[in-house]
């Protein structure tokens, strides 16, 4: 999930300028010249690491490496993969001594498994977060200024008085906020009214969220609308959800993948590729045995951090998994990226509320609640909504409250919400043993 156009990423104008006309080069450059502009931002991140952050001094002392051991991205394997749980565990271990001089801000991430991790971004993390997004988006056409729509939850559930608005127009971003949590044929009217009114040119969401405002116009009979391109974030893009918004919005869907942590980003060109993004982070793939029961093109991923030097990422495992092509294959659009075929991350279940509405991101709430350690929402019946959660015992029972008053804010007051305490135990995975944030077994209609 991207980190991308608030204002304040408009505060650091030079070094934003710098970094966009070195991505503008790096997405040309040849294998060789990739890997070594690779390896020159891996130098600073290692000996960053190894001088300043205690979690790796430690480590590299423990397996007796120094950083000069580290040149490039095949001596990488050297160093153990970082699990989540470690990262979660180790806590301020993995924060620089220095890290004050690099302009820290904490972030929280639900995570793909309903447990939320805290960790630091830096300022070249958010320089790099709005470049990268701002070259994609130019692959459409788009220009720093055009308008765009965005849909999301966040923005109205914070804003004062903003939880029941359908939008909210920002003219200093150019941005037309759409609530993901008031998507349903009720409000299609009034959503369709405000993209007539301010006409954005490119629309973004999650997967699900872009579907359902599709699905939703469509049973509402609106079809006049149209953007030159959709940017999907945050879930993975089915072929259903994919041929849906094209249809209904008359233009390309181009895809991307990535994390809040910033190890990795991989994003779809004009073309269809998927690129991996090699000059945002280090995407190392697994060993082709991890995944015996399925294709042998699927391969864990891990990433590396390039750029943010407060809480560098070595080796991360994130959890997901992306298909390779057999061969070595290139774009039509031209640019050297290499690619990938198809990404496996997160893939949620909706909520459907009994006032008809779709809410797409209940997989954000384990953010936005102090004390609990695991979370899992189960939509057992149109009406009955189970909280599955199992308390990090910091705050007592003090989450509860803070718990139904923040899923209420979601699904409404007319969803019996019950929250219950479970044991690890108890904890729902699917078939292929993945644990996913949202359950239903409510049909939603996609
Ligand atoms: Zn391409």
């Amino acid at each position: 999930m991207g980190i991308d156009f608030r204002v304040r990423d408009f505060f650091y104008p030079l070094g934003i300028y710098r970094l966009r006309r070195e991505f503008e080069r790096t997405q040309w450059l040849s294998p060789e010249e990739l890997s070594a502009y690779q390896g020159r931002r891996l130098t600073v991140v290692i000996n960053q690491s190894y001088d300043h952050v205690p979690y790796y001094r430690s480590l590299f002392r423990k397996l007796g490496l120094r950083p000069s051991d580290i040149q490039g991205t095949d001596d990488l394997k050297k160093l153990p993969l970082l699990s989540k749980d470690t990262v979660r565990n180790g806590g301020a271990d993995h924060v620089a001594d220095n890290a004050a001089r690099y302009g820290p801000v904490t972030y929280k991430t639900s995570g793909t498994s309903g447990s939320p991790l805290r960790f630091y971004l830096d300022r070249n993390a958010m320089i790099l977060e709005f470049v990268y997004y701002w070259r994609h988006w130019s692959w459409a056409g788009y220009r720093l200024g055009d308008r765009f729509a965005e849909l999301g939850s966040s923005y109205f559930l914070h804003g004062r008085g903003l939880c029941d608005k359908v939008s909210s127009w920002q003219p200093h971003l150019c941005r037309l906020m759409l609530n993901s949590n008031r998507i349903s044929i009720f409000h299609a009217r009034d959503m369709a009214g405000v993209i007539r009114k301010y006409r954005p040119k490119f629309l973004k969401g999650t997967a699900s969220s872009v579907y359902f405002l599709a699905l939703c116009f469509r049973e509402a009979g609106i079809t006049d609308l149209s953007f030159r391109a959709v940017f999907s974030n945050g879930e993975v893009l089915t072929p259903q959800y994919r041929a849906m918004a094209e249809s209904t919005f008359h233009c390309p869907v181009l895809d991307s993948y990535g994390h809040m942590e910033g190890v990795v980003a991989v994003s779809q060109c004009m073309e269809g590729g998927y690129h991996i993004n090699s000059d945002y982070g280090l995407l190392e793939l697994g060993d082709p045995g991890d995944f015996p029961e399925t294709d042998p093109t699927e391969r864990r991923v891990i990433g590396t951090s390039l750029h943010n030097l407060a809480m560098p990422f070595i080796r991360y495992d994130v959890g997901d998994s992306v298909e390779v092509p057999t061969e070595s294959e290139s774009c039509p659009c031209g640019r050297t990226l290499p690619l990938i075929r198809v990404v496996h991350g997160r893939s949620e279940d909706i909520i459907v509320t009994p006032d008809g509405r779709f809410i797409t991101s209940m997989f954000m709430i384990p953010e936005f609640v102090e004390g609990i350690r695991f979370m899992q929402f189960v939509q057992e019946t149109e009406t009955r909504l189970y909280v599955n959660v199992i308390p990090d015992g910091s705050c007592g029972e003090k989450w509860r409250e803070e718990l139904l008053s923040c899923v209420t804010k979601f699904v409404g007051e007319g969803m019996d919400i019950r929250v219950r305490k479970i044991a690890e135990d108890d904890i729902i995975t699917d078939a292929s043993g993945k644990t996913r944030t949202v359950i239903s077994y409510v049909d939603a209609g996609c």
